[in-house]
This record gives structure tokens, sequence and C-alpha cells, in this order.
């Protein structure tokens, strides 16, 4: 994804697939969704009719992962947990996003050492920026199902 803001967080919560949710800093790295992640799952968000214009020349890199738009995730046969398309989440409470300190680049930061040094939060951690992907889930295991449901 390209980003011309100086806040990365406004474009990554508006990307078109729940598998673009990821982040690599400079001594992190982010998963918006690991549940999703992790059991190979990637959704189509609500933002995916405006990135529908791309999509003749860049194909989104999915990591081999089954996708399911609004409609196809009604055969979805687990519950969403903190992926559901019902549920609006804030990067401030870092509430369900999963972060992996890696060392940075020289290595030095974040070791299992008593007294190593620990690398401070990313700015965007503190910032309120709320998302939601979607309005209404149809997976009919998720305890969100009837939220967003406006008859
Ligand atoms: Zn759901």
């Amino acid at each position: 994804m390209e980003c011309e803001d100086d806040n990365i967080i406004s474009t990554l919560v508006s990307a078109p697939e729940t598998s673009l949710f990821n982040v690599l800093t400079s001594r992190r790295i982010y998963s918006f969704y690991p549940t999703f992640f992790s059991q190979r799952v990637n959704l189509e968000t609500s933002t995916i009719q405006m990135a529908s214009r791309w999509r003749a020349s860049i194909r989104p890199f999915r990591f081999g992962f089954t996708t399911y738009d609004t409609v196809s995730l009604a055969y979805l046969h687990h519950p969403c947990g903190e992926g559901c398309y019902s549920l609006t989440r804030n990067v401030l409470e870092m509430e369900g996003i999963s972060r992996f300190r890696w060392g940075g680049i020289s290595g030095k930061y974040d070791q299992d050492e008593p007294h190593g040094e620990r690398s401070p939060p990313d700015p965007f951690e503190s910032l309120d920026i709320e998302w939601r992907i979607g309005t209404r889930c149809r997976n009919k295991t998720c305890e969100f199902l009837h939220l967003g449901f406006m008859g």
C-alpha cells in the first residue's frame, strides 16, 4: 500500500482486505487481525469497491489465504473474534492487535536478557483512531451476528 500522509494507520485501517493489516516497523511487527491471520483467512473490507479500480494492475498479496466477502462470510465455520465486520475497534486500546518485538535493525533491543533495553512503543500506538471493516456480519457462528442488522 502507498501512504502519502504522516499517519500510516489511517491508510492501513482503510485497506481493502484484512491480509493487508500487518505492519513492520523498525522494531516491531503488528498484526491487526491475528486470529484470521493464524487461521489463514482474509476478509474483504467495505473499502473493497473503492479499491477495485486498482485491481486491474495491482493484486494484493494474500499469503495464500482463503478470501471471504460479506456474502461468503456466512460459510466461515468458526467465530470471527476480533475480526468481525460488526465491531468498531480502536488503535489506542491496542485490543486484539498483536505486537511482536524483533530487536530492531541493530538487534540490540528487546532481547531476553534481564537488564536488556526495551524499545519504546511506536508513536501510532497512542493515536485515538477507530475503524470498522464492514457493517453487518453474516457468520452464523459469530457472537456479533446481529450487531449492525437494520432489519
Ligand atoms: Zn462476526
